[in-house]
């Protein structure tokens, strides 16, 4: 934090702070597996588009933000782990209301790796239902800078919870399946992917399947997935680098 290394325990952020006031910030979520990070630089581009496009700056260049995650990391001393970069619009230190008078924030932590799906879970498969809750439109909130605007997805998990399942996937404003709570969804039919193009997360898994089917020579499209196309298919499956 601001250049500092702490103990998790010492790591806190000012309650002025319009990260936490208005969830002013944008951030990054990668892993590290056996002592190696999954895709870093994808990760890093979208951490800066997310910063550009909310007019935020950094004292810090990319190279100093790689080192400094890879400080975290070396110092958490885990060597699977969960890493999080995030930026904060920060505060002003007049009290002013315009955000082009604060000063944005850094802060980085590694913690140990954990799944979206415990190892049971990952066996049988998740229980997932289909909140009618609305994912927050892309003309609102721009769903390509990573944010922590999840109320609609906390909604969606207590939602599935009523309903007995495990997880949730949430809705777009044309009733199509958008994502979950930190993960995008893929569908199988008939041998072919397709997973929803509007007002998610181009997540960087998502991304690696698109690679891999390329590689692959499986078919994969990024579309409109209804509902019932969902029930219907052979099988659905969830991608989040961070969540495993
Ligand atoms: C992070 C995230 C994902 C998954 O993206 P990855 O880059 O694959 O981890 C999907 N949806 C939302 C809302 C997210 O925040």
């Amino acid at each position: 934090m601001d250049g500092q290394y702490l103990p998790m325990s010492e790591a806190k952020v000012s309650v002025l702070d319009w990260g936490f006031l208005h969830s002013d910030a944008t951030y990054d979520t990668v892993h590290v597996w056996e002592g190696r990070f999954f895709r870093l630089d994808l990760h890093l581009d979208r951490f800066f588009r997310g910063m550009q496009k909310l007019r935020m700056k950094l004292s810090f260049n990319r190279t100093e933000i790689e080192m400094i995650l890879s400080n975290c990391v070396a110092l958490s001393g885990h060597s699977s782990a969960y890493v999080e970069m995030i930026c904060t619009r920060g505060g002003s230190p007049t009290f002013s209301r315009d955000p082009r008078e604060a000063e944005n924030r850094f802060m980085a932590f590694a913690v140990p790796f954990g799944s979206v799906a415990n190892k049971e879970q990952l066996e049988r498969g998740l229980h997932v239902a289909i909140s009618n809750t609305v994912r927050i439109p892309p003309k609102s909130i721009d769903p390509t800078i990573k944010n922590y605007h999840w109320l609609d997805l906390v909604k969606g998990l207590f939602d599935a919870y009523d309903y007995g399942a495990e997880t949730a996937l949430i809705v777009d404003i044309n009733d199509n399946i958008a994502e979950g709570p930190g993960f995008n969804v893929f569908t199988v039919k008939s041998g072919r992917l397709k997973t929803p193009a509007y007002g998610v997360l181009p997540g960087i898994t998502r991304q690696t399947v698109f690679d891999l089917c390329g590689e692959l020579g499986l078919s994969v499209i990024a579309g409109d997935i209804h509902r019932d196309e969902l029930k219907g298919a052979d099988e659905v499956f969830i991608t989040s680098t961070a969540g495993g």
